[in-house]
């Protein structure tokens, strides 16, 4: 079943057209990478998407309802979660926190936490860091966790309110091959357990391989081309955007 049908959508900042009458779909279950060089328009459409910036043109249906001209807090409420292309947690607040004010914030109850001290829905936020496998760092704050396992909190935090599609815009950015491994992996395994669908943006070609369903490959705002990475393997397009910029594609062939 589509989860997110994208139709004929575009946006153009002055003279730039960032997404040039996009259109693809996204299935419930899968985890799908959109991929191509810098400046190919990937984050123009994240934003569109979860609704920071609004469509020139066309059309974003998720589960058939309109997002287009909603704001990013009503498009958050239908069930659209997004993890940072750069890490923002509360740097002074320890993990489970941060996991604590998620929950909040899914609760409509922002102000209890300081009421009621550190209380709120704890075994939830414990369980939350468990499934990223931080539960023995609950109580650190993030300013002295490193950076990966920031990254992993970040997708505890956006899990909180039980997204039925999850936003991830370049989530292993900075990270070090096996982190960036070990992430994806993890993310899959969460697409399974919480039911969630994802829609991820990587430059790495071998994290895209490995893990994403399906891939659309996007080049100067307009989508080239749409597939299975084993349908991809061998297309000539995306080859061409990938050597033209180049950048891993070829060695990613081999
Ligand atoms: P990607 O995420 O694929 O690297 P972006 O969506 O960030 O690409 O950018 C696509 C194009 O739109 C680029 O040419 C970029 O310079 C331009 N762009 C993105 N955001 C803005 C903005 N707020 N104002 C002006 N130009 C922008
Ligand atoms: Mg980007």
């Amino acid at each position: 079943m589509k989860l997110l049908s994208v139709r004929n959508v575009g946006k153009s900042f002055g003279g730039v057209r960032a997404n040039d009458s996009v259109s693809f779909d996204l299935n419930e279950g899968e985890l799908l990478a959109l991929i191509g060089p810098n400046g190919a328009g990937k984050s123009t459409l994240f934003n569109m998407i979860n609704g920071q910036l609004r469509a020139d043109t066309g059309s974003i249906l998720f589960r058939g309802q309109e997002l287009v001209g909603l704001r990013p807090r009503e498009i958050w409420a239908l069930g659209v979660g997004r993890t940072f292309q750069v890490a923002h947690p509360f740097n002074s607040m320890t993990a489970v926190q941060n996991v604590q004010v998620a929950l909040m914030s899914r609760d409509r109850n922002i102000f209890n936490f300081w009421r009621r001290g550190t209380g709120y829905c704890r075994d939830e936020a414990m369980a939350l860091l468990g499934s990223v496998s931080l539960e023995d760092q609950c109580d650190k704050p993030c300013s002295h966790m490193a950076y990966g396992d920031v990254k992993r909190l970040e997708l505890a935090v956006a899990l909180a309110h039980k997204p039925r599609l999850l936003l991830m815009d370049e989530p292993t950015a900075g990270m070090a091959p096996q982190e960036r491994n070990e992430l994806m992996a993890r993310t899959k395994q969460l697409v399974n357990e919480y039911k969630v669908s994802v829609l991820f943006t990587e430059h790495s070609m071998d994290v895209i391989f490995a893990y994403s369903d399906r891939m659309v490959v996007l080049a100067r705002g307009r989508l080239i081309a749409a597939g299975t990475p084993a349908e991809m393997r061998g297309d000539s397009r995306v080859q061409e955007v990938y050597l033209g910029a180049g950048n891993t594609f070829a060695e990613s062939l081999g």
